[in-house]
């Protein structure tokens, strides 16, 4: 069947869609309800397309994105408990999952708290912070293949890693976690942790997080700054004068600008440390 007769939404922007604001249009873009038209498009679009969460670790080219992009949407959000675990819905922000976690004391994802993501996008790209994964608190995930058919797979069979969850070949529908009971002090916890991240990272302009993965014993940002490139501009494009791996949008910045930067830093800390930084941000071209 052709794309056109799914009836996807047409020339979708995706720049107001990433929360770096750069990226072209998608020539397809489908959004899916539930579990049953997810598998129902993925059996008409075959295995090449990109699934959209809340964007905030993405660096898409400008022009037209001619792979389909899939938004899940409505029963993809949802957290309700199941016996002693939470399930989550894989388009859940964080910020909803916080804020339950506040409203019924359950301790463990303080120290994510913050960061501008869904649970899906955290799944899939193993998002962490100060010391914490979000596979810290996981017991199973629901995921669906490339061929629309569901599996539940145990925590201990993931492969995952620093920031890497070994289910990239999955769409991720569901996180089932267990987070610890009856702790009170979880409001406070979470306001310190998002006054610590206010002040680590810069929130001035848009950015994709961290551009770089931290190399084996090294700190990206550190290499970065030592590097001098605190604040170097490559048009609408610079390198945070506050987080050295962050690179921000300071106004109408392109994908060719960011990728200059980029291949500058790369570059530059080849040649001082004889390191190949590794991009943390995913590409969509
Ligand atoms: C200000 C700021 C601060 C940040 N701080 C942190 C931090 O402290 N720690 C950290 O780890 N990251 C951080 N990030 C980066 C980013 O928020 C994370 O990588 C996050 O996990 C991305 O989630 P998302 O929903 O935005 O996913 P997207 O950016 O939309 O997508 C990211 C990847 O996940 C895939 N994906 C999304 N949903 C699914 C799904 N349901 N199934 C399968 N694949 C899916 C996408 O296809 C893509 O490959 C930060 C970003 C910003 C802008």
């Amino acid at each position: 069947m052709s794309l056109k007769k799914l009836k996807p939404k047409k020339n979708i922007n995706l720049r107001q869609l990433t929360t770096l604001e750069i990226g072209g249009r998608a020539e397809y873009f489908f959004v899916v309800r539930d579990n049953f038209e997810l598998s129902k498009l993925l059996k008409e679009i075959g295995s090449q397309f990109y699934i959209l969460g809340n964007g905030s670790n993405l660096l898409i080219k400008d022009g037209l994105i001619k792979k389909p992009v899939v938004k899940l949407i409505d029963k993809f959000e949802l957290i309700k408990p199941k016996g002693n675990l939470l399930e989550v819905g894989s388009s859940t922000l964080l910020s909803f999952l916080v804020k339950y976690c506040i409203n019924n004391c359950l301790g463990g994802i303080e120290n994510l708290a913050g960061i501008p993501a869904t649970v899906g996008g955290m799944l899939s790209s193993a998002a962490s912070s100060f010391g914490v994964s979000i596979f810290n608190y996981l017991e199973m995930v629901e995921v669906m293949d490339k061929f629309g058919n569901i599996n539940m797979i145990k925590k201990d069979k993931i492969n995952y890693s620093y920031r890497r969850s070994g289910l990239e070949d999955k769409i991720i529908i569901k996180g089932f976690f267990k987070f610890s009971k009856n702790n009170k002090e979880i409001k406070k916890k979470i306001q310190n942790i998002i006054k610590k991240r206010i002040t680590l990272q810069d929130f001035s302009f848009p950015s994709c997080g961290s551009v770089f993965k931290n190399p084996v014993s090294a700190v990206a940002g550190a290499l970065i700054e030592q590097a001098g490139l605190k604040g170097k501009r490559k048009g609408d494009i610079k390198i945070s004068d506050k987080h050295a791996n962050f690179i921000l949008n300071v106004g109408k910045g392109s994908y060719c600008q960011a990728d200059y930067l980029i291949k500058q830093i790369k570059d530059l800390i080849y040649q001082r440390e004889g390191i190949v930084l590794e991009e943390e941000v995913k590409r969509w071209n």
